[in-house]
């Protein structure tokens, strides 16, 4: 399996799927038509779905110029039909689908938006807006026990090596704030420093990016290790959630809903 990351508006990943076997290839998540065809003609592959993990306009807009171009069904949550642009094929969790000989399952993740979902590969899952680097999206259409669910029922239990595709490259100042609520989690310190080194190299167009500017993919297990979304059992958390939200009671989706609360005014 070939990923390809293609830097698109301000911070966005527009992901390009391919598989080596039979040159096919499926979009993740394209806001805008020139970088990803660029991208493609590059390759000389063939694409043959265009997938959207949620229907924002960063996340899908492209979607008809391209299933126009390459012929190809545009994919998202079955209950998104209205407002994913281009859609043609509804999807719900635990259905699959192919890109050539590479298979994904469905996990529906509700919170960032009603009608979120992640395509699961073996070792690579495209999150969309709902899990980041070190964060999670906001609440725009959820609450704070969907993204529980999402983060800690669904995400979690993914194996710890698989790759974490997610919408943004936000990593950098998610850490920040992950080091405000849980100082002494000696991991996140240690990827403040990687993540600090790979963005030294950013220049000042997010489209020129290359890859040693990217901080993403992650894992799976580097993000139950790191990120305090997924982390509301720490205590170190806790106690800063307790410090600065006076009063929060101490079961999980509390946290989380406080944590999220304090990232929204970080
Ligand atoms: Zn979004
Ligand atoms: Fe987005």
């Amino acid at each position: 399996m070939q990923i390809e990351r293609i830097p698109t508006l301000r911070d966005n990943y527009t992901y390009l799927i391919v598989d080596p076997a039979t040159n096919e290839a499926a979009v993740v998540d394209a806001p805008e038509v020139d970088p990803v065809v660029d991208r493609i003609e590059a390759l000389g592959v063939k694409v043959t779905k265009i997938l959207s993990t949620h229907h924002h306009p960063d996340h899908s807009a492209a979607n008809p110029a391209l299933a126009q171009r390459y012929g190809a069904p545009v994919y998202g949550y079955v209950s998104d039909a209205h407002r994913i642009p281009g859609f043609t094929h509804g999807l719900e969790e635990g259905d699959t689908i192919s890109v050539g000989e590479l298979q994904a399952e469905i996990l529906f993740i509700p919170a960032h938006t009603r009608g979120h979902i992640a395509y699961v590969f073996p070792d690579a899952v495209f999150c969309g807006d709902t899990l980041f680097s070190a964060g999670c999206g906001r609440l725009f259409e959820g609450t704070p026990e969907m993204m529980h669910a999402a983060l800690n029922e669904k995400l979690s239990r993914l194996p710890d090596h698989a790759r974490v595709y997610c919408g943004h490259e936000y990593t950098e100042s998610n850490v920040r704030f992950a080091l405000s609520v849980e100082p002494g989690n000696r991991q996140l310190q240690a990827k403040m420093d990687s993540v600090r080194a790979i963005r030294a190299h950013a220049g000042s167009n997010w489209h020129d990016a290359e890859d040693v500017e990217m901080t993403v993919p992650s894992t799976i297990g580097e993000e139950k290790a790191t990120n305090p979304f997924m982390r509301p059992n720490s205590p170190e958390i806790i106690a800063s959630v307790q410090m600065q939200a006076p009063g929060t009671p101490t079961d999980d989706v509390s946290i989380l809903g406080a944590v999220r609360r304090l990232k929204d005014s970080f």
